[in-house]
């Protein structure tokens, strides 16, 4: 069982400080996918900082964490929410700069645009996809279980998670006592299947993430 930790939509100074005590206690590294809009705040940009201190990846995960690209009424709009983002994240990132696009948990063609995509070749990004989402700001309490299921059942699971408000976070403990119980080896990268473009390379048809 392999797994990728990802934190997505903060950093945010009531839970991202408790999730970073957590993975030192247990030695796990991952990856936080912060917004634009919160690292424009002195506070939450420490918090990132830490994270990449600690020995974690951050990625961009858009500016405004608002509208699918491919629902943009401005499809240029797209390259300003990564550009922005990946310009506040700046030392923070490693040479391969990953990029999650905003999509509400699911893979679907609304994820990337036109736009998006050139410059994400442009700046040699990675894009950044998952397989699983145990859906922790429905289920604060139970979404550990649903978790480990879906990690024992796929070869390398790629978490996502949410350091937001929403006590799901007071779980994350129990979840890798859970993950060390069964042996779990922890990764920093992603599979191949779930990035289809690599350093700017596409490796994969990007039309199931883009109409
Ligand atoms: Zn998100």
């Amino acid at each position: 069982m392999k797994v990728t930790l990802s934190f997505d939509n903060g950093p945010e100074p009531d839970v991202t400080p408790q999730v970073l005590e957590v993975l030192s206690h247990w030695g796990v590294r991952a990856i936080f996918f912060v917004l634009g809009h919160k690292l424009e705040e002195p506070d939450r940009l420490a918090l990132a900082q830490r994270a990449h201190r600690e020995g974690h990846r951050i990625g961009n995960h858009t500016f405004s964490h608002s509208i699918p690209f491919g629902e943009l009424k401005d499809p240029h709009a797209a390259e300003e929410e990564i550009s922005r983002t990946q310009a506040l994240i700046g030392p923070l990132s490693d040479d391969d700069r990953l990029f999650r696009p905003f999509g509400g948990g699911m893979l679907n063609p609304t994820l990337l645009n036109r736009p998006a995509i050139e410059c994400l070749v442009r700046g040699r990004y990675t894009v950044a996809l998952w397989n699983c989402v145990p859906r922790d700001w429905e289920e604060p309490q139970g979404w550990p279980l649903r978790a480990l299921h879906e990690c024992r059942n796929q070869r390398w699971s790629v978490v996502v998670l949410h350091d937001l408000p929403t006590g799901a976070m007071n779980q994350l403990d129990r979840f890798l006592a859970m993950l060390h119980e069964e042996g779990a080896s922890f990764s920093q990268d992603l599979p191949q299947e779930l990035t289809p473009l690599r350093r700017g390379q596409l490796i994969a048809d990007l039309t199931p993430y883009s109409q």
